[in-house]
C-alpha cells in the first residue's frame, strides 16, 4: 500500500496550458461530441471548431487517432497529414467553421494498471484516461478557447471532464453527459469508467466521487473531506470558482489535479492520508494554478503556496507541534540536499526529482511562512485574498504577489523576496556569547548572534527561560553579526534561539542527526562491498540503486576510499552484519544499532568523524536484497529501517543531542 502511494506521489502533476491573449468574446469555440467504449477502447468523435480567424489551420491528433473527414463552411475540404497532427488550408480572413471527425483504438490499459503520466491515452474494461495533452480529439492548442463536450458510453459506464456538468441522460443502452467551459486553457481531458456517482451540494458546489463499486464506501468520507476544503478555503481566499467538483478514481497509480476535478489512483483511495492532506492540496489547486495561472517563465509559485496553505494548514489545524514537526522535516530535507543540487526557488518549474521538490514545495512554503511573520497575520490573509481578486483566471508571476503583499502591508518587500527567491542557499545562524548581570533591580542579558555570509534580513525568535517560565521575543538580525540585550525582572537561566525552526536555515550539527536521504539525494554515491559473492554484490548495487533519486547514481568501488579526505563521495557500504559493525567501528562512523537482526535487511544512515554521510545495508542473503527492493526507498526520511525477519518494519530518527542553539547562562 505505501509504495502505491509514493508512486502516485511521485507523479503528481499540475496542468496548465499556453496562453494566448484574446478577447473573451471572440474565443474559438470547440463543440466535441464522443463516442467511446472502454472496454474495447473504441473512440469516434467529431469535432466543430467555430470562430478560426485566418489559416491555415494546424491541428494535433494522437497516432492512434485516424482523421475520417474535414468540412470546411458544410462541404468537404482537403488536409495535409503532418507527423503529429494535419493542416487544414483555408483560404480568406475568415471567420471559418471546421468540422472534423475521427476514429481510433485508445492503447489498452496494462494490466494492473502501470505508471503512466500526466500525457497518456488509455483504455480498458476498469477505465479510460484521455489526458487533454494526448490530442484525443483534434486541437489547435492555442488558448483560451471555450468548448461543449458531450460524451456517450455503454450503460454501465459514466464518463466525465472538468467543466460545468449541463445534462445527463442514462437509457438501458447508454449514459450520456455534457460538459462546458466558457474560458479554458488546457484541452478537457476525459475520464469514463464502471463509476457509481455519489454527490452532496456544499453551498451550491456540486461535489462527486465517481468510484467503482467496491469503494463506494469511501465515497462518503471524501465528500464530506471535500466540502470541509471547499468551504475553507473559500473563507480564506474567496469563492470556489467552478460550479462542480469531482473526485474520479483512476486504475492507473496516479495523483493529477486538474480543473474542478482531482484523479486519483484506486489502490490508494482507502489510505486515511489521501482524504487528508493530498485531497486538500488537489483542492486548493482550483485557486491556485487552475484559477490564478502560473506564469512559468517566472517560476512557479502555485507549489509552495498550496503546500502552504492545505499541507502545513491542515498540520497547524493540529496544534503547533505538528506544525514545528513540519518545518523542521524540511528543513532536514533541505540538510539533506548536496550543495551541487541545490537551487533558486525562483527557477523552479515543476517537480521532475524530490530535489526540486525541496526547493519548489518545501522552501517556497516556508517563505510564506516567513513572509507572514514579516507582516503579520492580518495583512497575509488580506493578501491572500486580494491576489485572488486581482488574478482570477488570470496568469501570475512571483513579482505580482511580491506587488500585492506590498500593498496590503504599506511596505517594501523587495529585498525579502529578493533574498529568498533569488540566493541559492540559505543562512547559517550561531549563537556567540551570552551573559547576564544584575543592573540594580533587574537583570541585563546580552545575547550575540551571527550569521553565515551573505547576510539576510531575518525576524529571529529567542525563548528567555526564567524561573518562572519562559518569555519569547522577536528580533531582526540583518548583518554578520548583533548583540541583542533583554531585561527581565528576574535571573535568565537559559537562551535559546529559534527554538520552533520558524526560519529557513541550515540546520547546524547536533541539530540534525543523518538520514538515508543524506546519501540519496548526492549526484553520484560510492558503493562498497564486503560481500564475498559476486552475485550479491550485483544484488546490493541493484538495491543501491533502487534507492538513489531520479538522475543519481550509485557505482561500485573495489576497494574503501579513503575517508577522512575531504571531497569524497557519499558511500553505500553492504555486507553482512557483522563485517559491517567491523567497518564502522573501524572507521569510527557512528552511530550503529545496538543490535542486528538475522534474516532482516537493516539499513541505517551514520556519518564518518568528518561529517562524510555513510549508508549501511546490512543482509546476509540474497533473498533480503531482492525483497528490499520494492520498498527500502520509501524510508528516505528515516535514520534507520529493519525489514524482513518476519516483522512489520521497524525505522525511525536518530535521537537528537542537545541543540548548539541553546545556551545555558554563564555569569
Ligand atoms: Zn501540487
Amino acid at each position: 500500500m505505501i509504495r502505491a502511494l509514493q508512486i502516485a506521489l511521485a507523479v503528481f502533476l499540475c496542468l496548465t496550458g499556453t496562453v494566448i491573449g484574446q478577447d473573451q468574446a471572440n474565443l474559438p469555440h470547440y463543440d466535441i461530441t464522443a463516442d467511446l467504449d472502454p472496454e474495447t477502447g473504441a473512440l469516434s468523435v467529431e469535432v466543430t471548431i467555430t470562430g478560426v480567424e485566418g489559416g491555415p489551420l494546424a491541428l494535433r491528433r494522437a497516432d492512434w487517432l485516424t482523421i475520417e473527414n474535414v468540412a470546411v463552411g458544410g462541404r468537404a475540404h482537403a488536409f495535409t497529414p503532418q507527423q503529429r497532427g494535419f493542416i487544414v488550408p483555408l483560404s480568406g480572413a475568415g471567420p471559418h467553421d471546421v468540422v472534423i471527425s475521427a476514429r481510433g483504438t485508445i492503447p489498452a490499459l496494462a494490466s494492473g494498471g502501470r505508471r503512466n503520466g500526466a500525457g497518456s491515452a488509455v483504455s480498458g474494461a476498469e477505465g479510460t484516461f484521455l489526458s487533454g495533452y494526448s490530442s484525443w480529439f483534434p486541437f489547435s492548442g492555442s488558448a483560451p478557447f471555450s468548448y461543449r463536450l458531450s460524451v456517450s458510453a455503454p450503460a454501465g459506464t459514466k464518463a466525465v471532464s472538468p467543466g460545468k456538468i449541463l445534462q445527463e441522460t442514462e437509457t438501458a443502452e447508454s449514459y450520456t453527459a455534457v460538459f462546458a467551459s466558457e474560458k479554458a486553457f488546457e484541452a478537457p481531458s476525459l475520464f469514463a469508467g464502471p463509476y457509481e456517482i455519489s454527490e452532496r451540494d456544499v453551498g451550491g458546489i456540486r461535489v462527486r466521487t465517481y468510484f467503482p463499486a467496491d469503494l463506494a464506501g469511501f465515497s462518503g468520507d471524501y465528500l464530506d473531506a471535500a466540502g470541509r476544503y471547499l468551504t475553507r478555503f473559500s473563507a480564506e481566499i474567496g469563492p470556489y470558482p467552478y460550479e462542480d467538483f469531482h473526485i474520479v478514481s483512476s486504475p492507473l497509480p496516479v495523483g493529477l489535479a486538474f480543473v474542478n476535478l482531482t484523479y486519483i489512483g484506486e489502490m490508494i483511495v482507502p489510505l486515511p492520508f489521501m482524504k487528508g492532506r493530498s485531497l486538500a492540496h488537489e483542492v486548493l489547486h482550483n485557486w491556485w494554478g487552475n484559477g490564478v495561472y502560473v506564469d512559468y517563465p517566472s517560476g512557479n509559485w502555485s507549489e509552495g503556496l498550496t503546500t502552504f496553505m492545505a499541507d502545513y494548514g491542515l498540520a497547524k489545524d493540529q496544534g503547533s507541534e505538528a506544525a514545528k514537526t513540519m518545518r523542521l522535516r524540511w528543513l532536514r530535507d533541505y540538510a539533506a540536499l548536496p550543495e551541487s543540487r541545490d537551487a533558486r526557488v525562483r527557477d523552479f518549474i515543476g517537480k521532475e526529482h524530490q530535489a526540486a521538490q525541496i526547493i519548489g514545495y518545501n522552501k517556497a512554503a516556508f517563505l510564506f511562512h516567513m513572509l507572514e511573520m514579516e507582516i503579520g497575520q492580518k495583512s497575509f490573509a488580506k493578501g491572500l485574498r486580494k491576489f485572488w481578486s486581482d488574478y482570477t483566471f488570470e496568469t501570475a508571476s512571483w513579482s505580482d504577489i511580491r506587488r500585492v503583499f506590498e500593498v496590503v502591508a504599506d511596505r517594501d518587500l523587495s529585498a525579502f523576496f529578493d533574498q529568498w527567491l533569488d540566493r541559492v542557499g540559505a543562512p547559517e545562524l550561531t549563537l556567540g556569547d551570552v551573559q547576564t548581570e544584575q543592573t540594580g533591580d533587574d537583570f541585563l542579558t546580552t545575547v550575540t548572534v551571527r550569521q553565515s555570509p551573505p547576510a539576510y534580513s531575518l525576524l529571529v525568535l529567542m525563548d528567555l527561560e526564567k524561573g518562572s517560565g519562559t518569555e519569547r521575543f522577536l528580533r531582526r538580525l540583518d548583518g554578520p553579526e548583533a548583540v541583542f540585550e533583554f531585561r527581565t525582572g528576574e535571573p535568565v537561566k537559559s537562551v535559546h534561539i529559534d527554538p520552533d525552526y520558524d526560519l529557513f536555515r541550515r540546520l547546524l550539527t547536533g541539530e540534525t542527526m543523518p538520514i538515508m536521504r543524506d546519501i540519496t539525494l548526492a549526484p553520484d554515491v560510492a558503493m562498497l562491498s564486503l560481500h564475498d559473492d559476486d552475485s550479491l554484490s550485483e544484488q546490493a548495487l541493484g538495491l543501491a540503486n533502487s534507492l538513489m533519486d531520479r538522475g543519481s547514481t550509485a557505482e561500485i568501488v573495489a576497494e574503501a576510499p579513503n575517508l577522512t579526505q575531504l571531497g569524497s563521495l557519499p558511500l553505500i557500504v553492504v555486507g553482512e552484519p557483522a563485517e559491517l559493525a567491523e567497518f564502522a567501528k573501524d572507521n569510527a562512523i557512528s552511530p550503529v544499532p545496538e543490535k542486528l537482526e538475522a534474516g532482516a535487511l537493516t539499513a541505517w544512515a551514520a556519518q564518518t568523524p568528518a561529517r562524510l554521510p555513510v549508508l549501511f545495508i546490512a543482509a546476509d542473503g540474497a533473498e533480503a536484497l531482492r525483497s528490499a527492493r520494492r520498498s527500502l526507498r520509501h524510508y528516505g526520511r528515516q535514520s534507520y529501517v529493519v525489514l524482513g525477519g518476519g516483522k512489520a518494519p521497524q525505522r525511525g530518527i536518530w535521537p537528537v543531542a542537545s541543540s548548539p542553539l541553546m545556551k545555558p547562562m554563564t555569569k
